[in-house]
């Protein structure tokens, strides 16, 4: 199984060896699937590859190493009540992240998201919210 994560290190506490150093300890796999640096901060979005108790070991130690870890699934929220079901987020989404149900409801799946925000900026009705940052 697979869980994306937003991960925000002080740029001080940040090393590029760290996470290879953290995915060892843990016996996990991480993609890194965007890194965004500033003066002050390295913002890295990843994908963590274990299961659920492995995973929790790693975000455990990530968080001991100084770092700060949002899982998606928990920053990006999908209202179903306030959904119309109009597609639009369907078919911005670049990932596919969002999918029809077979009764034409609607799906997220946030482990497959990565933050673009297309669903965020043009749902009609705020059905999407970002918790994040
Ligand atoms: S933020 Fe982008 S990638 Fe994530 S679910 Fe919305 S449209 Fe898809
Ligand atoms: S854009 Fe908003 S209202 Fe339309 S299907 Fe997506 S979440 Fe539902």
């Amino acid at each position: 199984m697979s869980k994306r994560v937003l991960v925000f290190f002080p740029s001080k506490e940040y090393t590029e060896s760290l996470i290879p150093e953290i995915v060892l300890k843990s016996g996990t796999i991480f993609n890194t699937i965007k890194t965004e640096v500033t003066p002050t901060q390295v913002k890295i979005m990843g994908e963590i590859k274990a299961n659920e108790e492995k995973a929790q070991e790693f975000i455990r130690i990530l968080k001991r190493r100084g770092a700060v870890v949002k899982e998606l699934g928990l920053i990006m929220r999908f209202d179903p009540d306030k959904c119309v079901a109009c597609g639009m987020c369907v078919s911005l989404c670049p990932t596919n992240a969002i999918t029809f149900n077979k009764d034409f409801s609607v799906r997220y799946d946030f482990d497959e998201c990565v933050l673009c925000m297309n669903c965020f900026k043009n749902c009609p009705v705020k059905a999407v919210s970002y918790l994040g940052d």
